[in-house]
């Protein structure tokens, strides 16, 4: 997610940088890594099966770490741990649980170079992107902070004569959270500031391919938490996230993922009728009007296609463009990609495009190529791998899309933004609609009119006008349709994570 639309400066041809993609350095010593051992009750513990899942760095494709292989018990002791704590940790006043939120965003501002150091040996993604997502923590847990001490609600009143009624927003009790490979920390956090500040202690089950940042921030901010109102159990989704979800003492779980995790996930949580709150894939329509600036919609689509090599769940990757701008727009589009800076992130500020995350995730994207490629689509700039080690695609347009074609309708979650024409408003808003995702999307237009009307009828929790993937604190994010339900970021988010109870005193005489 970026939190602005300025484009980092690039100089260097894709070409050149190619040649560099090994040229970096490591980021991190050993003595940087997090224990191989789950989180609970305020301490370090061994996973109950004594087996390990290694971790890979996917600039080179080497294994770096271990993380331990969590098991239902392991869930079972964190979940005991998150329910002793949880009487103290939500009679604490809305104030002493913000001070613990500001002390931790504290802390880890201290220590931001190492969280951003591991995200980017963990993901591949580039230093750059891993500050934003430290930076962003922070503000997240600053607004979560800020948010619990000025709660509203319905107005205290005697509804009915001489009934006082009150609304109390209560706590859930412990809360479940799985979160994906693609912003380890920042999808942490985006659902531990708002669950702690509501009241709730928690179990969190970080991607088994990326849970180094999530145990780091749990290592550093031991002191900062009673024992046992955050805990992290590493391991497998079907084994740790399936427990989460069954668990009959977790009140509530929480998933960012994709939408079969999702639900599976909600199927399981049924059994039980635990609630749900889902922030699942999307495939976020770029809708591009006649009279749009089309040199600000070429440098959006740099930033929001491409940050974080387009593994972003509201990446700006399907671009719908009225025909009669199409070919100018499609230039301006290659200029802008062309120049991206592709690299390890170890090879210092410059790089824009990491590798994708894992070898399945860059087979999963060159399917997608090889696919579109033998179905005659063609690609303007990139369409292929680049050569090992490491998980690289080039930065892709993919354009003369058809209608309905696959790279257009399905989650890629890669480098690559595909391009279709319209020649009508209404076959704009149908056509972005048809996909069974609804997260984000936009629509670009210096006409008032069409950008509300359109806003209102696309299907997506985030309509941007003139801007694609700027993302505030103070603003929900979350999806309609298949992209799931609840929303993270807000006040909002701080309501999912509590219950509505009325008490009415009878006071008359
Ligand atoms: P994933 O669904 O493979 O994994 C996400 C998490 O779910 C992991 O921790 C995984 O171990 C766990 N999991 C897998 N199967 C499970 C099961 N049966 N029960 C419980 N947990 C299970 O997703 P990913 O590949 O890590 O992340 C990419 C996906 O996440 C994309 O679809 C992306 O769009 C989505 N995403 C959405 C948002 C959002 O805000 N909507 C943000 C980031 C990522």
């Amino acid at each position: 997610m970026s939190s602005t639309v300025n484009t980092p400066s690039a100089t260097v041809s894709q070409s050149v940088l190619r040649a560099a993609i090994r040229g970096g350095q490591p980021l991190l010593e050993i003595t940087d890594l997090p224990q191989p051992q789950h989180f609970i009750n305020g301490t370090l513990h061994p996973a109950s099966s004594g087996k390990f899942i290694d971790v890979v760095d996917p600039s080179v494709g080497e294994v770096f770490a271990q993380v331990a292989e969590g098991t239902a018990e392991d869930v079972d002791a964190a979940v005991a741990a998150a329910s002793a704590a949880q009487p103290a940790w939500r009679s604490r006043t809305p104030k002493d649980r913000a001070d613990a939120l500001h002390r931790i965003a504290d802390r880890i501002g201290e220590n931001a170079e190492l969280l951003a150091r591991l995200e980017s040996t963990d993901t591949g993604k580039p230093l750059a992107v891993s500050r934003d997502d430290v930076t962003q923590s922070i503000d997240t847990l600053r607004f979560a902070a800020g948010a619990v001490r000025a709660g509203t609600t319905a107005a205290a009143e005697d509804y009915v004569e001489g009934h006082l009624s009150v609304i109390r927003r209560e706590p859930l009790g412990v809360v479940g959270v799985v979160t994906p490979w693609n912003y380890p920390l920042l999808m942490a956090v985006w659902k531990i500031a708002p669950i702690l500040a509501a009241g709730n202690t928690l179990v969190i089950k970080p991607s088994e391919q990326t849970s180094l940042s999530t145990l780091k921030l749990a290592e550093i901010v031991a002191d900062l938490l009673p024992a046992g109102v955050l805990n992290v159990v590493t391991g497998y989704g079907p084994v740790v996230g399936q427990r989460l979800s069954t668990h009959p003492d977790i009140a509530l779980v929480a998933l960012t993922g994709s939408v079969a995790s999702g639900k599976a996930v909600a199927a399981a949580a049924a059994v039980s009728l635990k609630r749900v709150h889902l922030e699942l894939g999307g495939k976020g329509p770029v809708v591009v009007f006649a009279d749009a600036d089309l040199a600000q919609v070429a440098a959006a689509v740099r930033v929001a296609g491409f940050w974080n090599s387009g593994q972003d769940c509201g990446a700006g990757c399907r671009v719908l463009v009225h025909e009669s701008v199409a070919e100018d727009l499609v230039r301006r589009l290659v200029q802008e990609v062309g120049t991206l800076v592709i690299g390890e992130p170890g090879i210092g500020e410059t790089v824009e495009v990491g590798p994708l995350v894992s070898a399945a995730h860059f087979e999963h994207v060159k399917g997608f190529l090889d696919r579109a490629s033998t179905a005659g689509i063609r690609a303007a700039v990139g369409g292929e791998a680049l050569p090992g080690p490491g998980y690289f695609i080039a930065p892709t347009v993919l354009v003369d899309v058809p209608a309905g074609a696959e790279c257009a309708q399905q989650e890629m979650f890669g480098p690559v933004v595909t391009v279709e024409t319209f020649s009508e408003e209404e076959e704009a808003v149908r056509r972005a609609n048809e996909v069974q995702y609804g997260l984000a999307a936009s629509v670009w237009t210096e006409n008032a009119r069409r950008s509300h009307d359109v806003a209102e009828r696309l299907e997506f929790g985030t309509v941007w006008v003139n801007a694609h993937l700027v993302v505030a604190n103070e603003m929900p994010w979350g999806g309609f349709k298949g992209s799931g339900y609840g929303r993270d970021l807000s006040i909002y988010a701080i309501e999912d994570f509590t219950r509505t109870k009325h008490v009415m005193h009878n006071h008359s005489r």
